[in-house]
């Protein structure tokens, strides 16, 4: 070490002295003595190192060495170090439902029961009418009833935990028939064949990848078959020379061999979406009436409720998940049963489901709902001196639901030399700003915006083009 680097590390003030600034008696009056002089100790260290560091004198000049500088790099590392690291991120990318990105945002009601209920005592497990002791699953189960036309309902924890249950409860030692087909893996941690196993249920696989027959079905049903199992592909598609054996008509296979159909169904899309332009995807009331026993279904894809498994279906089949030990490991909390509540009680009235439940308003926008949008995101863009183009794209819903669909947007097209470290930067910004690159291109994709994100978004773009 050079003797001016010597000197320097010998004049640095400290610690009381950093501590009586007015930025450190702020500090103190705010915060407890411990976490201050904790972040003083780390701005100092942050400094010997850049004195160590030092090649010249020079570069000592700039280096802020003042007890007030200090006390301000102090603050900031405190702000840092308090600030939440679950963090409220701008989606642009147009993806609806993004597993990465905590899945469906939420209605403005449900946001509004969990405040109400997450600060005060509440009846979770009380009986009002009686005083006594009540279930936790009463509270959404003729909600559930009415909407899906299921005699009987409950809510675990996640979808995975309601197949588990599902399976533990009602095929524990039997043989459950799957077509080889539907044997899908969801998000890496999910696969129905391990899930399978887990419920102690045995899997009989039937058919082939690309076609399963009735008659498939049939021939696998022994004395040891406790139930047909049809699982939702979620992820991906099956084209070409293909066959499958519709919820319907694996029910009527079921029934006659005296045997529950059940249904992993994923996605619990409520509201037919053809009315929407969309490919229909089989709606949980249709899946009832078409027959089905019991079926499962994530409250945190398109039904656009908070993180939950659902399992709707016949009384006597619910009743024993209900009873099963398993429900205590997996069961649902308190916060998650307003906002699954407040969700179901928007789909009373379709319509407004549709324009109050996020995810379903936004996976339903048409292109020509976006564009204006995508316009005003533009007429900021370039008011903020950034070149963009609006052009024609596709948004995806995500989340393992409707593979492959093509959704058609407008999308804010940013041309730039180094969209990665771009998009590096956006991601740095505080808020945090998720795009797409393609072709080279930075693509903001209005689908998943709000109105009030957009002047961020472009402060986001300003700081981040450089
Ligand atoms: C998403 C999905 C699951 C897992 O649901 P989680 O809510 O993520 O636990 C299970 N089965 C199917 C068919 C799915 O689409």
């Amino acid at each position: 070490m050079k003797p001016w680097q010597q000197s320097a590390l010998r004049a640095i003030p400290p610690v009381n002295e950093i501590l009586e600034t007015p930025t450190g008696q702020r500090l103190l009056a705010e915060r407890a003595r411990a976490l201050v002089v904790d972040a003083v100790g780390e701005a100092l260290d942050a400094l010997r190192r850049k004195i160590a560091a030092a090649a010249s004198e020079e570069e000592l000049a700039v280096l802020d060495r003042s007890p007030e500088g200090l006390a301000a790099d102090a603050a900031a590392r405190l702000s840092r170090r308090l600030r939440p690291r679950l963090r409220r991120v701008i989606n642009a990318t147009g993806v609806v439902i993004h597993t990465n990105m905590g899945r469906a945002p939420l209605a403005e009601e449900a946001v509004a029961a969990i405040v109400d209920i997450a600060g005060r005592y509440n009846n979770l497990e009380l009986d009002l009418s009686t005083g006594e002791r009540g279930s936790r699953y009463a509270h959404v189960e003729a909600l559930l009833a009415e909407l899906t036309g299921a005699e009987a309902a409950m809510v675990v924890n996640n979808n995975a935990a309601a197949v588990l249950l599902m399976l533990s409860a009602l095929a524990a030692g039997k043989e459950v028939v799957v077509s080889r087909g539907e044997l899908v893996e969801i998000g890496g941690s999910f696969r129905v064949p391990d899930v399978m196993k887990q419920g102690g249920a045995r899997l009989v696989e039937v058919g082939t990848t690309n076609k399963t027959h009735p008659r498939d079905y049939e021939e696998a049903i022994g004395p040891e078959t406790c139930a047909l199992l049809k699982v939702h592909r979620s992820n991906f598609r099956l084209e070409g020379f293909t066959a499958e054996v519709s919820v319907a008509e694996l029910a009527r296979i079921a029934h006659r061999h005296g045997l529950p159909c059940l249904v992993d169904w994923g996605s619990g899309v409520m509201l037919d979406l053809s009315r929407y332009g969309l490919p229909h995807e089989a709606t949980m009331p249709e899946l009832i009436a078409a027959g089905a026993d019991l079926v499962t279904f994530s409250g945190d894809k398109l039904l656009g409720a908070p993180q939950g498994g659902f399992i709707v279906g016949r009384r006597d089949l619910v009743e024993r998940c209900r009873r099963h030990p398993l429900t205590r490991a997996v069961r649902v909390d308190k916060l998650t049963l307003a906002g699954i509540e407040a969700t179901l009680k928007l789909y009373l009235e379709p319509e407004r489901a549709a324009e109050r439940i996020p995810a379903v308003r936004m996976l339903t926008a048409s292109r020509e709902q976006i564009a204006p949008r995508a316009e005003a995101l533009a007429g900021k863009l370039r008011a903020a001196g950034i070149a963009c183009e609006v052009i024609d794209g596709v948004s995806r819903a995500g989340g393992g639901a409707l593979p492959g669909v093509d959704l058609p947007t407008r999308l804010v097209a940013v041309a730039h030399p180094a969209p990665q470290e771009v998009e590096a930067r956006l991601r740095a910004f505080d808020p945090p700003v998720m795009v797409r690159i393609q072709a080279g291109l930075l693509l903001l994709d209005p689908r998943t915006l709000w109105d009030d994100e957009l002047d961020v978004v472009v402060s986001a773009l300003r700081s981040a083009i450089v």
